[in-house]
């Protein structure tokens, strides 16, 4: 339960001991599921395993599963001691279901496919030795495999920054319903559902993805780095009648260099972040939120008194984070505050593993960009253009998903769910839970 850079080398170094064998899975949950207290957190940690007629099953998944209600209860008909603590637990049972009734892997990933509606990058590991990696039908979350030049291991991540600090080479990018296996031969590659559709998440190139991380080839720092330069396009008179930028670390760096660059203006490093203070804000409870933004930057404010300021932000959530910026900035004499946000206007939850999952959490879901400036006290929120990100990535729009900034989901029971919850929200019912969690709108 912590990151993984404060965990202790010489306990690693112990589980390292106890693992005498040749493949392994892991994972860093980030809870979009499930009970948020520490023991059900530690219950829902991956890998889950299940074990049925002498079949085992280990297994590790990125993403979140929307229809969890009528899997549960098939879950529960089909294995007697089936426990649920989050939706790992689903995408392994449903695994499990379809080789205990005799399919092959492959049939097997086929049957998970078919029924989750969700995102679910998975890798796992069956009790015969198999390894294998899948992506939903979407391929909404990443998941690239790597090797190492002198052919003795193999990899799977979600991020190539991870094969890059292990020494790996990058191999590709998994595709949406795709199956990967390895073997000492290598990997085995099974296009088992093809879709004309892919909704790959457009979010990841704005904030979840590390800009040290590659998505076909591309750098998501240079895609930032792009996002700046289109948001000065879009807004030429605010560039003009601006003094300085200066970016929320870290997420805002990139862009700023891309605003920096196409502007011409000083890109001023007056907001410094403290080097101790590591959670990512956007991550955390309400109350620790706000405790830890205010602790991790600080404004120099000889750099900002009496100056006109553009600050670049990866997106607006809840707006709050944002807010504690501005007001320190304000405190340290900044005459005019105008915030480029990269990441457009979010209007709806994320049901496939971002934790904003219900409606009344979104400031942008009730409040237009000007309203939310007045919220957030800015002089002006400056969204980049949903055209302009879809540019930038090298993606088209019917490539990514941006149900978040558009509220066109790309699964079905998504879609309904989304739907039914905001007809509810806009006649004033408060959200108790996340939506997939309500029972108020299972399809
Ligand atoms: S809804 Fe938004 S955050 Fe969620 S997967 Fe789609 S683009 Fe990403």
């Amino acid at each position: 339960m912590d990151l993984v850079p404060k965990i202790k080398t010489n306990a690693i170094q112990e589980w390292f001991g106890r693992l005498p064998g040749s493949m392994g899975i892991g994972n860093v949950r980030y809870t979009t599921s499930g009970k948020c207290d520490d023991a059900s957190l530690i219950q829902g940690t991956q890998p889950v395993t299940a074990s049925a007629n002498g079949i085992k099953l280990a297994l590790s998944f990125n993403g979140n599963i929307v229809n969890t209600l009528p899997l549960k209860k098939e879950m529960t008909e089909n294995f007697p001691d089936f426990l649920y603590n989050c939706d790992s637990d689903i995408v392994c049972h449903k695994m499990l279901l379809g080789l205990k009734q005799g399919k092959d892997l492959a049939s097997a990933v086929r049957s998970v496919m078919e029924s989750l509606d969700g995102a679910f990058s998975v890798t796992g590991l069956t009790g015969d030795g198999d390894f294998f990696a899948f992506k939903d039908p979407h391929g909404i979350k990443p998941l690239c495999a790597g090797h190492d030049p002198a052919g003795a291991t193999y990899a799977f991540s979600s991020e190539t920054a991870s094969l890059d600090m292990n020494s790996l080479v990058r191999d590709f990018e998994l595709k949406p319903g795709e199956l990967v296996t390895v073997s000492q031969d290598g990997f085995k590659r099974t296009q088992i559902i093809k879709n004309p559709h892919p909704a790959f998440c457009a979010f990841e190139y704005a904030y979840f993805a590390r800009p040290d991380s590659r998505f076909d080839d591309k750098y998501v720092y240079e895609i930032r780095e792009e996002f700046g330069r289109n948001i000065v396009k879009e807004y030429p008179e605010i560039v003009k009648n601006s003094d300085m930028i200066l970016s929320v670390p870290e997420t805002g760096d990139d862009p700023a260099m891309g605003v920096h660059e196409a502007s011409g203006l000083r890109w001023e490093r007056a907001s410094r972040r403290h080097r101790y203070v590591t959670e990512r804000a956007f991550i955390l409870l309400n109350m620790e939120r706000f405790s830890t933004i205010d602790r991790k930057i600080n404004i120099l404010g000889p750099k900002v008194n009496g100056k006109r300021v553009i600050v670049t932000e990866d997106s607006i959530v809840r707006g709050d984070t944002t807010k504690v910026i501005i007001d320190k900035l304000r405190k340290s004499g900044a005459k005019k505050i105008y915030v480029f946000v990269t990441f457009p206007r979010i209007i709806g939850p994320c049901f496939y593993g971002i934790d904003m999952s219900t409606y009344g959490q979104l400031v942008g879901s009730k409040h237009s960009a000007e309203e939310i400036a007045k919220i957030i006290g800015a002089d002006g929120v400056c969204y980049q253009s949903i055209e302009g990100l879809v540019r930038a990535t090298g993606q088209t729009q019917d490539q990514l998903c941006l149900a978040c900034i558009t509220g066109k989901y790309p699964t079905p029971c998504a879609q309904k769910m989304a739907d039914a919850m905001k007809t509810r929200f806009f006649d004033g019912y408060e959200e108790k839970t996340r939506i997939y969690e309500s029972d108020e709108v299972q399809p």
